[in-house]
């Protein structure tokens, strides 16, 4: 007979903001711990997971963190993917590094993405001033000039209206040519971004949670809805839906994965992967039957996946630079307060509310408080978003 008790199961993170934190709290209840390798002294993620407070790149601590993990797992793509194939020797690595060095860096990304037909922004590398000349002949005004790496939340980006604004986006940009280098891209005059998330187990089982649309204001997603029934049109459900499942096979991708899109003229355009959880799946933690931090740990585990169905209708707001009274918050019924413990700073994510409601009235109400509760926004182009087509 056995005792019915079983070994302790470890994830590791790398990395300790609010993903790792939220990770690390969906992962309690599945009696499993977490333990999160952070630079940063009390990181988000410290209040659900022991933290090991060392630099990304000591690969040695790396490994000795991992020692007695189960599995590592990452939660955002800035880390140098040497210390994962360090790890990768001692403790599996779930997603492999491979799907993090494609997705930190724009022009493998846009390869993957042409690799496998999917469409995506006319793209040229930039490493000179000479080169971005001809990027300005070949895809045309007004463009995008972005870092390959290390940019996140619109930085690391400058658009380009006129041949003049080519000038100030070389003495923005001009230094990260040399040393992480630059591509250039069409400005798409996208009617609605989208974005899927979706999770592969370690079997191969693909789930997709319903496309969503969000709203970015300053390059920061600011809102973001699951596409019900009634408001996603088939075709694009299924270009996305297969985009994504092309892309986790290729990757072999073990875990969630989102795939951000451009929607134009009925089509979508690839813009970039996030090879883990993503902000744009945060309403999944009170709107769906398992939230996308559970199955990503369910995934890495190799364990069973959980359902990507929604339960009601829902939206995510995110908090940005300071966070409304809490009072005021939970006094919209329906709303889900998610915040991070982070100090204020203008244009840091500090927190989100989930909003769920099960009638679409309700919704609407709901989506006009809280853009009451967060200044700045346009809370008719947020309500466009939940509308039928
Ligand atoms: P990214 O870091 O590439 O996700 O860019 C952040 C946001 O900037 C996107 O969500 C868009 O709102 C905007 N953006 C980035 N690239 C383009 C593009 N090529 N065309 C139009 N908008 C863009």
């Amino acid at each position: 007979m056995t005792s019915g008790l079983t070994k302790e199961c470890v994830v590791g993170i790398v990395g300790g903001g609010q993903l790792g934190r939220m990770l690390a709290l969906a992962a309690a209840p599945l009696g499993v711990n977490c333990r999160a390798l952070e630079p940063a002294d009390c990181p988000p993620a410290s209040i659900a997971a022991k933290c090991l407070q060392a630099p990304f790149d000591d690969a040695r601590r790396a490994m000795e963190w991992a020692s007695d993990l189960d599995v590592v797992t990452y939660e955002f793509e800035n880390i140098p993917a040497d210390t994962l194939d360090a790890i990768t020797g001692a403790v599996p690595v779930r997603p492999s590094p491979e799907s993090l060095r494609v997705s930190c860096d724009r022009v493998l990304e846009k390869q993957l993405f042409g690799s496998l037909g999917i469409p995506t922004t006319r793209w040229m590398a930039v490493s000179s001033r000479e080169d971005l000349a001809r990027a300005m002949h070949t895809i045309g005004l007004p463009f995008v000039l972005k870092t390959r790496r290390f940019g996140y939340d619109g930085k690391g980006q400058a658009v380009v209206r006129t041949e003049n604004g080519i000038e100030k986006a070389w003495a923005e940009l001009g230094d990260a040519a040399s040393k992480v280098g630059l591509l250039a891209e069409e400005l798409v005059p996208f009617t609605s971004e989208v974005s899927q998330v979706s999770v592969r187990g370690l079997g191969g089982e693909i789930r997709h949670y319903p496309l969503t649309r969000n709203v970015h204001r300053e390059g920061i997603l600011r809102f973001s809805a699951p596409l019900g029934g009634s408001t996603a049109s088939p075709s694009l459900v299924e270009l996305a839906q297969k985009a994504a499942a092309q892309i986790l096979g290729r990757l072999n991708h073990v875990g969630v994965l989102a795939v951000e899109f451009f929607e134009h003229s009925g089509r979508l355009i690839a813009n970039e992967i996030a090879p883990r959880v993503h902000n744009s799946g945060h309403w999944t933690q009170n709107g769906a039957e398992s939230c996308q931090f559970e199955n990503h740990l369910r995934a890495v585990l190799g364990w069973p996946l959980g359902g990507t169905g929604t339960l009601g209708f829902s939206c995510m707001v995110n908090l940005i630079g300071s966070v409304p009274p809490v009072a005021d918050i939970l006094a919209v019924e329906g709303a889900h307060l998610h915040l991070y413990g982070k100090e204020p700073r203008t244009g840091r994510k500090l927190g989100h509310v989930n909003l769920r409601t099960r009638c679409p009235e309700k919704f609407r109400e709901g989506i006009r408080n809280l853009a009451a509760l967060v200044p700045g926004e346009d809370v008719n182009h947020w309500l466009a978003q939940v509308e039928s087509d």
